[in-house]
């Protein structure tokens, strides 16, 4: 399997298509899901190419997870949420849909549930969301 130059998150770090971004240091880069499974859904990618966590290099790794966890600690604290989930698939037949490696960031409230996976979200709500967080980065 090789790595599609022309996926969306390669198109995202481009800068040829949108994005809500909430942090990027030199090797990574958060921002918003567009199909939030909850409030204040995002996702971590590298900046540099590989498909996911079977193809990806331990530097690549290591970059992406330390974002995701400073990403998941900026959600707790600005969203006041009561915990996060932490995803990440490998390939179509585990739920791969975007072959650009990401770590999903799922704030989770207690008693609420994620919702189906591949409902467009509200751009508003989710900008309110990015500023929580990027509020809670600092
Ligand atoms: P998966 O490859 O199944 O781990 O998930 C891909 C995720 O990317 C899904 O949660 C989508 O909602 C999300 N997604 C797809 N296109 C975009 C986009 N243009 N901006 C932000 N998120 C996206």
């Amino acid at each position: 399997m090789s790595y599609d130059p022309d996926n969306v998150f390669a198109k995202i770090l481009r800068g040829e298509i949108p994005s809500t971004r909430i942090y990027e240091d030199e090797a990574t880069l958060a921002f918003m899901d567009i199909m939030p499974r909850t409030d204040g859904h995002c996702l971590v990618i590298p900046k540099t190419p590989c498909r996911n966590a079977l193809d990806a290099s331990p530097e690549q790794l290591a970059a992406v997870i330390a974002t995701t966890q400073k990403v998941a600690r900026a959600a707790m604290a600005g969203l006041g949420v009561d915990g996060v989930v932490i995803e990440q698939y490998n390939e179509a037949p585990a739920g791969q849909e975007v072959f650009h490696l990401h770590f999903h960031v799922l704030p989770m409230r207690e008693g609420v549930r994620m919702r189906p996976p591949g409902k467009m979200g509200d751009f508003t709500e989710i900008a309110g969301y990015a500023e929580k967080i990027r509020a809670g980065l600092a």
